[in-house]
């Protein structure tokens, strides 16, 4: 994997694709959450320290045609200049003439940022045409934008063919694939992969993969339903996709003769309602009664859980156990979130990625206790089920 390490930017002009789509305030603009902006800073300062400038490119938000005030990048300078401790100059536009001045004018040790990449709809499209014009304005291209990596769009795949001496990962890339691949590829044994959210159906393709690799799987969840009722449980009104009973079947099936231990809830926490001030009562998770619906796992489940992390040297944790956004349903989720700060403690290699599980760590203020947390939501999850990203292959062909 190359890397900006590999390489000596004295003197080079890097364009690097950044994830700075960040949350703003939707009155004054100013960034609510920095957390993409500073994963950027260290590929940024090693080109400016070895003497380079550095042109920045990403998107912001989701623009729908052309420009608009409340998805411009001019917002994010101000906060980028803090982090870098240097001013950083603006092209109001990401391809034409200023832009080209802009960063022809560019002197070593100076930061260029681009506006708005999909004020463009050749972003997106991945259109080559456009991705030359980008490719134009630097020397050498780094791809440092993990959430976008799954995306096969102009800025973050199509441009790397324009550079065929020179484009690299940055650090927030290689920390990420350094970490995916750690966990599959490289997992000391066992290995637990702890699955949770809402659908089977948007992890079927994770899980076909995990099999080949865990030795348990731990479900919990709204997911977790659709396995109870194919094994012929009674779960009330849970969450449940009908559709999907044979393909929870199949997955069960497909572990035993695999030899990888599923884990299926025991009990449920279940409620008369979706709603943090329903009445609540601890039953087994395929018993549920009429008309009450399972929000989160029960205290056996947890317990059970919690001793399968503890045995583990590689965790995978991807998705919450109950319905944590609500008080009366997020045990289940911070007993997996501590199990899992636990178990890095105890020397096993964690991560954390893929949407409400990152929500649910940083919830209990446990980031800085798991080996990692993947910004990348989609791009990790993708990452899992293909085992490369149409970011990645770009820049490593
Ligand atoms: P996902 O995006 O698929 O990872 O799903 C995350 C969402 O699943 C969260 O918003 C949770 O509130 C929700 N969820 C987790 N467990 C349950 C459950 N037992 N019933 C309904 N929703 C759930």
């Amino acid at each position: 994997m190359k890397t900006v390490e590999h390489f000596d930017f004295k003197g080079r002009k890097a364009l690097i694709r950044v994830d700075f789509n960040v949350p703003l305030d939707k009155s004054t603009f100013a960034v609510t959450d920095d957390t993409r902006m500073r994963a950027a800073i260290p590929t940024i300062k090693k080109i400016l320290n070895d003497g380079g400038s550095v042109i920045l490119m990403s998107h912001l938000g989701r623009p729908k045609e052309g420009p608009e005030e409340k998805y411009s990048l001019k917002h994010v300078i101000g906060r980028l200049s803090e982090l870098l401790g240097r001013e950083v100059k603006f092209a109001n536009d990401c391809i034409g003439a200023e832009a080209v001045e802009k960063a022809a004018a560019l002197q070593p040790g100076e930061v260029l940022l681009l506006e708005n990449l999909r004020f463009y709809k050749e972003e997106e499209k991945g259109d080559p045409v456009f991705a030359e014009k980008l490719s134009k304005l630097g020397e050498l291209y780094v791809n440092d934008a993990f959430g976008t990596a799954h995306r096969a769009h102009a800025s973050t795949a199509v441009i790397a063919q324009f550079f065929p001496g020179g484009k690299c990962f940055g650090f927030v890339m290689s920390g990420e694939l350094s970490s995916v691949q750690k966990v599959l590829n490289g997992a000391a044994k066992p290995f637990a992969a702890v699955m949770g959210g809402a659908k089977v159906s948007d992890k079927i393709l994770i899980l076909e993969q995990l099999i080949k690799k865990a030795d348990h799987i731990i479900i919990g969840g709204g997911m977790a339903f659709t396995f109870i009722k194919a094994q012929g449980g009674k779960i009330g009104k849970s969450l449940v996709e009908d559709e999907r009973l044979g393909t929870a079947l199949g997955i069960l099936a497909e572990a035993q003769k695999r030899g990888v231990k599923i884990h299926l809830p025991v009990d449920a926490i279940a409620a008369e309602a979706f709603d943090n001030s329903a009445a609540t009562r601890t039953c087994a998770s395929n018993e549920i009664p009429d008309g009450w619906m399972g929000l989160d796992i029960g205290p056996r489940t947890e317990q059970l859980y919690k001793e399968v992390i503890a045995q583990s040297k590689t965790i995978l944790w991807n998705g919450p156990m109950g319905v944590f956004e609500m008080s009366n349903f997020e045990h289940g989720t911070k007993t997996i979130a501590l199990a899992c700060a636990e178990a890095t403690k105890n020397g096993a290699y964690t991560l954390i990625g893929g949407g409400d599980s990152v929500a649910a760590i940083n919830k209990y203020k446990l980031a800085e206790q798991v080996s990692y947390v993947s910004t990348g939501g989609g791009a990790l999850l993708e990452y899992i089920e293909s085992g490369t990203l149409p970011g990645i292959e770009a820049v490593e062909k």
